[in-house]
């Protein structure tokens, strides 16, 4: 099957190994990208933290990007 075969040839775009790894294939497909399952789960944490620390940022941007004339 080509499908297959193509897959065989994909690698992971977060950790760049081959997705057919050991005995055990547990890919994902996702954003016209081949992720390990762990690989993609690891990367939104890792997103859904840095969009939290921007928050935080964006929190404590207001009072020192004021303006003095704005108070
Ligand atoms: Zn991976």
């Amino acid at each position: 099957m080509r499908l297959a075969n193509d897959f065989k040839d994909q690698k992971c775009a977060r950790c760049f190994q081959p997705m057919h790894h050991g005995s055990t294939i547990d890919a994902v497909y996702e954003n016209s990208e081949w992720y390990h399952r762990r690989c993609l789960e690891e990367g939104k944490r890792q997103f859904a933290e840095a969009q939290k620390q921007s928050h935080l940022a964006e929190d404590s941007t207001p009072a020192s990007s004021r303006r003095p004339s704005e108070q």
